[in-house]
């Protein structure tokens, strides 16, 4: 089995409630999306090389970091090989996170590897609605992102935690300003000013590094 690699390096981890952990990145090529506020247009677009998962795996275990995270592009877009680098390298001892853009089914490494899951908001300018099957399939650790680029979205995501029965904690939910779109002072106002238990959550990385890519 072959995946493609956009690109592979340690960093610290710039989402999720894990943000600021260190940990080997794999970033797998292409996406079904196409999202206004994309930074990975390279990866979205399919450049990288050929890996089999055994490569990967020992790629990550080279770099001696106990997190692997496996984001894209869209990584469920080649899910056999996420499963396969998954499984191997949990057989390893590494611990591993999914990051998806919550449009493509998370069932094939569902209750293996933990997941960031993004629920697109209208802002994105997305083609494709969230797979709202993928909620069946998420574990209590698991975890579920908006990001967000005005108030509408804001006012729409509120909406659609309040509409559906969440099997994760609450601090497990996500709210991160779209950079650049809406301020970060803004949205801990308006999150703090309506009470929400959410966790406001900003991209570590772009705080760092901005739009620097490989680190
Ligand atoms: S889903 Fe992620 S990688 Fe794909 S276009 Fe949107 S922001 Fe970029």
């Amino acid at each position: 089995m072959l995946c493609r690699i956009s690109e592979i390096y340690v960093c610290h981890l710039g989402e999720g409630t894990a943000a600021g952990e260190p940990a080997t990145l794999v970033r797998l090529a292409g996406c079904n999306l196409h999202c206004a506020y994309c930074d990975t247009r390279f990866a979205c677009d399919g450049e990288g090389e050929e890996y089999t998962p055994e490569e990967v795996v020992g790629e990550c275990t080279k770099a001696r970091l106990h997190n692997l995270l496996l984001t894209g592009g869209e990584p469920l877009l080649q899910a056999a090989a996420c499963r396969a680098i998954a499984e191997q390298a949990m057989a390893s001892g590494l611990r591993v996170l999914v990051e998806t853009n919550g449009t493509v089914s998370v069932e094939s490494v569902a209750g293996l590897a933990e997941l960031v899951v993004d629920v697109k908001a209208p802002g994105a300018g997305v083609a494709f609605p969230f797979l709202e099957d993928n909620l069946k399939w998420l574990q209590p650790g698991d975890q579920l992102k908006f990001v967000l680029t005005s108030r509408q979205d804001y006012e729409w995501a509120c909406a659609f935690v309040a509409s559906h029965s969440l099997p994760i904690a609450s601090s497990n939910i996500l709210f991160s300003p779209a950079t650049g779109e809406i301020s970060p002072q803004a949205l801990s106002v308006w999150m703090l000013a309506d009470r929400l238990p959410y966790r406001f959550h900003l991209q570590l990385h772009k705080a760092v590094w901005g739009d620097r890519r490989g680190v």
